[in-house]
């Protein structure tokens, strides 16, 4: 019987993936799975010697993003940091510009951090692509951001596992958000959150964990209560809308 089941399982699972590609907006891990799409981040090295063979790494047919995280901003070097991005951001395989925006508790100090990012929207502003965004205990600075460059392209909040209001007011100016393993503990506030974010707003996610992206994919389905052949037809329809 237990054999049968698994059969079935496996079987529905071969279903699912013939018909659908699941899309990973953010990953550190370049390795593609079977009717994955990733988008694998590069984080924008800080020094000139770095900047010079980067991206030393070939990852061909990979979707990509590329950004300076605000972690890894380097004070004296910014400026080369971003022509580097700059120039990265016309590729056609660059997908999204980030992840770059603004941490509280981690990396330079926070003017310098908002200088950086600002000028990393208008790059993002310039070849039209949306940003993926890390924000870490700034959001009425990244808010305040939005509101004074007002920016097109559109601009998703990565790994999010806030509270309801600040969900609230980030859904309200209009960002897409993107959940990561977080929703796999159903007492976080992403699994919470989860069935209050319109469906044309979401994204899922791995970041750096090995978690496959498919048991965060099942996780949203059984949260939210609907099938997952939809809701990877939901985020993948998501996806081709932004960056097409
Ligand atoms: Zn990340």
């Amino acid at each position: 019987m237990l054999e049968y089941i698994c059969t079935i399982e496996s079987f529905t699972h071969a279903i699912i993936h013939s018909l659908f590609m699941l899309i990973n907006i953010h990953t550190h891990d370049p390795e593609k799975q079977d009717n994955q799409q990733i988008i694998y981040n590069l984080i924008i090295p800080q020094t000139d010697e770095d900047l010079e063979s980067f991206p030393n790494e070939s990852t061909p047919n990979t979707w990509l993003s590329a950004g300076i995280h605000p972690w890894y901003i380097n004070e004296n070097n910014q400026k080369n940091q971003l022509e580097k991005l700059a120039k990265l951001a016309k590729y056609q395989d660059i997908k999204l510009i980030g992840e770059c925006g603004l941490d509280r508790l981690k990396g330079s100090p926070l003017p310098l951090q908002e200088e950086v990012f600002i000028k990393q929207i208008r790059i993002a502003e310039e070849v039209k692509k949306p940003l993926i965004i890390h924000c870490v205990k700034c959001f009425n600075e990244l808010i305040s951001i939005k509101k004074i460059v007002r920016p097109k392209v559109p601009m998703i909040l990565h790994g999010f596992n806030n509270n309801f209001h600040i969900a609230q007011a980030i859904l309200e100016r209009g960002f897409y958000v993107s959940l990561g393993t977080a929703l796999l503990n159903e007492n976080s506030n992403a699994a919470h959150l989860l069935p209050k974010i319109p469906l044309d707003k979401l994204f899922l996610e791995t970041d750096d964990k090995e978690t496959p992206i498919i048991e965060i994919y099942e996780k949203a389905s059984f949260l939210l209560k609907i099938p997952i052949d939809k809701l990877i037809d939901t985020i993948f329809a998501n996806y081709l809308e932004i960056c097409s």
